[in-house]
């Protein structure tokens, strides 16, 4: 039989997205929409050829808490995740309200905005969360640290199910949006602190802009030190995510001290 092009399918679950990828494998993942129509510019926008909506597969639209994790399905909307109130960590809440404005937000999903490495790497990365990648060969997990550069590590036909969340008490979060002056020198910029009484236990920092920046090294550097920090531990931390970044030789002079800026910003907001 002729395969049928320009179809908009709806499977209603896995068992009928798969073979109908087979069926088409130039069809498109459709989520939200909000990215693949964004900065068209004409009154009509083109989409692809084939297009495969998530909006009937009940799985992906759903959210369960457990003691350890939140669990939230790929095609859950932004609006209903910050929605959820005190539920959800402050560093991934903080940056869904900086994603766009509320009626993008009640469209677009987190899935979508993983799969196109959107502000939410950022709160993902730091909080350490795993994704549920499914394909029609079955399941695998990835770290979020592992999927935060463009293209996203997905095999063809695979895609992103699930995000699952650990629930972790931080004490401070301190989030900074970088709006991009040009192509390469918007992000978001994450700081996540715990302590236990007056000594600094954990320290996670983390910018996805184009590329996830996390200098793991550095992390433990601070833990166990005493607060408010001495300053010149403070300065050191900082001096060490210059020479992480510089190392890396990217990103640009621009982003870079942006980056060098906020950080140094956050932390002598613990020192004396
Ligand atoms: C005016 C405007 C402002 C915006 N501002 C921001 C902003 O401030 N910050 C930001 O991060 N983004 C922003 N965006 C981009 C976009 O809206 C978001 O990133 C959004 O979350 C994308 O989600 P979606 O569901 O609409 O994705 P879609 O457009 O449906 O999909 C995006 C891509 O991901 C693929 N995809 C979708 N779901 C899956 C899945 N589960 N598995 C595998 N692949 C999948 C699709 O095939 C497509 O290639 C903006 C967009 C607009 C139009």
């Amino acid at each position: 039989m002729a395969v049928l092009h320009s179809q908009v399918l709806r499977p209603g679950g896995f068992s009928e997205l798969f073979p109908a990828w087979a069926r088409y494998p130039d069809a498109v993942l459709f989520a939200g929409g909000t990215s693949l129509i964004r900065s068209q510019g004409q009154e009509l926008p083109k989409l692809p050829d084939n297009i495969l909506s998530l909006e009937k597969i009940d799985e992906l639209h759903r959210i369960t808490r457990t003691e350890r994790y939140l669990e939230i399905g790929a095609a859950v909307k932004l609006s209903d995740i910050i929605a959820l109130g005190k539920t959800v960590p402050g560093a991934f809440s903080s940056t869904l309200l900086g994603i766009a404005s509320p009626p993008i937000r009640n469209l677009a999903t987190i899935g979508g905005n993983l799969c196109v490495c959107g502000d939410a790497t950022a709160p993902m990365a730091a909080l350490d969360a795993r994704y549920e990648l499914r394909s029609a060969g079955g399941i695998r997990w990835i770290s979020a640290n592992r999927f935060s550069s463009l293209p996203v590590n997905l095999s063809p036909q695979e895609m992103l199910s699930r995000i699952r969340i650990p629930l972790e008490q931080w004490t401070y979060t301190i989030y900074r949006k970088f709006h991009a002056l040009t192509e390469n020198d918007g992000g978001v910029l994450l700081m996540l602190i715990q302590n236990q009484k007056d000594i600094l236990v954990k320290i996670q920092i983390v910018f996805a802009g184009k590329t996830l920046f996390r200098d793991k090294n550095s992390e433990t550097y601070l833990e166990g030190k005493a607060l408010p920090l001495d300053r010149k531990d403070a300065f050191h931390y900082r001096d060490l995510w210059k020479t992480y970044l510089e190392g890396l030789g990217k990103p640009g002079p621009l982003l870079r001290s942006k980056i060098i800026n906020g950080i140094e910003a956050g932390i002598l907001g613990l020192a004396d």
